[in-house]
């Protein structure tokens, strides 16, 4: 049931595709020992987030607006 991927057998992943599929789509988590990636960390057994995805573009600060425009 709760497997990670990295425990998917190849019968898991061709009768399971479509949910491969949702999990892998857009990957913020990567296993460092088996190298799959999925969209959350509890189908990985060492899942690491994946650091290089337009983080600045958020971090960014609203306050660095001037506020003189009002
Ligand atoms: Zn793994």
């Amino acid at each position: 049931m709760a497997k990670t991927l990295c425990d998917w057998s190849k019968k898991d992943i061709s009768d399971e595709f479509d949910r491969l599929c949702r999990i892998t789509t857009s990957p913020e988590f990567v296993c460092r020992k088996c190298a799959r990636c999925a969209c959350a960390a509890r189908h990985l057994c060492k899942p690491k987030r994946l650091e290089n995805r337009q983080a600045t573009a958020a971090a960014t600060p609203s306050l660095l607006t001037p506020a003189a425009s009002w």
